[in-house]
């Protein structure tokens, strides 16, 4: 049985990522096992930088955006003789197993430690939906309603004025967010760097919806598709309609995390504490049709998940 764990964020930080911490600590203690918080993700690992976590601690922080314990991205971590460091200062602090909230990399090298023979359980923790095993990511939710929030609000603008918005969203590699947000936003064009843009046949379209005396268009773009400020510009040239770029950054990551996010981090994360403490490793726990499962860290890092094409059809078909 173990009797010490710890807990640590990484990589990007996502909204949820606080309701998890204090899920984590709570089961364990509801166990009669012990958390230690790990600063800033692999650096606090690395550096040995810890503190005991009570339930106190982790009170006043469910409703909280960001994350308490800090994240980071950590290169020495991705060499064995960082990982190596790591693992002598968990034992040297007899803790038995660790729980690693964060994206793709961040479970990476959860894997590596799982295969080092340190007991590991990972929670999907990133605003950007896009790890395979999990319908939801824990900040997924939260991120679209803003990005949804704001929409509405360029809506209003874009109607006054009568011209074109490109809203720029986060997602280098995925268009979860674009297409989640675009859909329920009722945004005219959607661009995700899944799906080949086909910028001529987006312009004409757009062409055609001012030409038949639409007030206003959105469009959604997700950062990986193509440089916002030019495209901007192109639609602009090509329409004749005034259009403006808003690049909404930083604060689709920031916000008190929705009841779907708080609900999701606190369920995945009972689970992962009650199979580390049961002697598992090397397994995220996801959210599949309504259930939360285990799922295999190489899957998870081995697979790659697909955008929702059937989201992508109906946000294209009512647009
Ligand atoms: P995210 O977890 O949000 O995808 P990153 O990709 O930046 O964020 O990864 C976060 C951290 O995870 C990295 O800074 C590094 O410490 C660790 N990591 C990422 N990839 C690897 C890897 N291949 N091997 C070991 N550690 C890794």
């Amino acid at each position: 049985m173990l009797k010490r764990i710890a807990v640590l964020t990484s990589g990007g930080d996502s909204p949820g990522m606080n309701a998890a911490i204090r899920a984590v600590v709570r089961v364990a203690l509801h166990e009669g096992v012990e958390t230690w918080g790990v600063s800033y993700g692999y650096s606090g690992l690395v550096g040995d930088w810890m503190v005991r976590l009570e339930s106190r601690s982790v009170g006043d922080i469910l409703q909280r955006g960001g994350t308490i314990l800090g994240t980071a991205r950590c290169d020495e971590f991705r060499t064995a003789e960082g990982r190596a460091h790591a693992l002598d200062n968990l034992k040297r602090r007899n803790i038995d197993g660790l729980v690693v909230i964060g994206g793709d990399g961040s479970l990476t090298g959860a894997r590596l430690l799982a295969a080092e023979g340190f007991p590991v359980v990972g929670l999907p923790g990133t605003i950007d939906n896009d790890l395979w095993g999990t319908d939801y990511t824990i900040g997924f939710d939260t991120t679209v309603n803003t990005v949804v929030d704001a929409i509405n609000k360029l809506r209003d603008t874009a109607s006054a004025h009568r011209r074109v918005i490109v809203v720029e969203v986060m997602g280098r590699q995925s268009g979860w967010i674009a297409l989640t947000a675009g859909l329920a936003g009722g945004a005219e064009e959607i661009l995700v760097p899944e799906v080949p843009a086909d910028l001529g046949k987006t312009i004409a379209k757009l062409k055609r919806s001012c030409e038949a005396g639409k007030r206003y268009n959105i469009v959604v773009v997700a950062e990986g598709v193509s440089n916002t400020a030019e495209l901007a510009r192109r639609i602009e040239d090509e329409t004749g309609m005034e259009t403006r770029l808003s690049i909404l950054g930083h604060i689709q990551r920031g916000g008190a995390p929705s009841v779907f996010d708080r609900i999701l981090a606190s369920s995945l994360a009972e689970k992962a504490v009650m199979a580390l403490l049961a002697g598992g490793s090397n397994a995220m726990f996801g959210y599949q049709r309504g259930t939360v499962v285990p799922v295999n860290l190489d899957d998870v890092i081995r697979n790659r998940k697909e955008l929702d094409a059937e989201r992508f059809r109906l946000a294209h078909l009512l647009a």
